[in-house]
């Protein structure tokens, strides 16, 4: 358990949603806030019922959790597209006002809060690897909380982007796979030699 969850009610409301869909707070959940707070400023968006917002992200980190909360790019409605480069870098579209923005890390994290002192020693134990699980914890919430009270544009450069219409996430029936039987996308089912449809997991059978 993360005891040091800041609880008191100066935490943005969006914020604590984050936080309870995620698990806990930590600085790549602050990460994803932040850009779903900038990309609804500037897109003028209003949270994904279907797939009016696209958000490509360039990680499968805590931060895509925070998209999907405040923005509505969800894994289940095809409107998260996860290219996972290791690139703290997001691409959110507006399809409705056919505009893109791509917000980028600009540099390394430095500890700038009023706490460096602790935060220095909670670095070298980490590095070290002789922290403790709440000293590991009492980290990512200085990290956190020190990301939450910076200037957006002191962390992520932001570039517009060409707009060009992310693909709509793809529908298709189901077939039964020849082999094992069970309900398939057929648009994902392979053909064998013998130009029967199976799936994927029994064509590597
Ligand atoms: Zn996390
Ligand atoms: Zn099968």
């Amino acid at each position: 358990m993360n005891k040091t969850n800041k609880t008191s009610t100066d935490m943005p409301e969006d914020l604590r949603k984050c936080i309870a869909f995620h698990g806990h707070q930590c600085p790549g959940l602050v990460y994803g806030y932040l850009i779903g707070k900038q990309a609804i400023n500037i897109l003028d968006l209003k949270r994904s019922k279907d797939e009016e917002i696209v958000a490509v992200c360039e990680n499968d980190s805590c931060a895509v959790d925070s998209l999907q909360v405040l923005l509505g790019t969800t894994a289940g409605k095809g409107n998260l597209i996860i290219n996972n480069y290791g690139k703290n870098a997001y691409t959110i579209f507006n399809r409705s006002r056919k505009r893109a923005y791509r917000f980028s890390r600009k540099q390394h994290y430095i500890y700038k809060g009023k706490d460096k002192e602790e935060f220095a020693r909670l670095d070298t134990a980490i590095s070290a690897g002789s922290e403790t699980t709440r000293e590991r914890w009492r980290h990512k919430y200085l990290k956190a909380e020190d990301l939450l009270s910076r200037p957006f544009d002191e962390i992520f450069s932001t570039s517009e982007v060409e707009f060009s219409m992310p693909p709509y996430a793809p529908l298709a029936r189901s077939e039964a796979c020849n082999k094992c039987g069970e309900m398939t996308m057929s648009t994902k089912m392979v053909s064998t030699d013998d130009g029967k449809y199976i799936c994927i997991p029994c064509s590597r059978k």
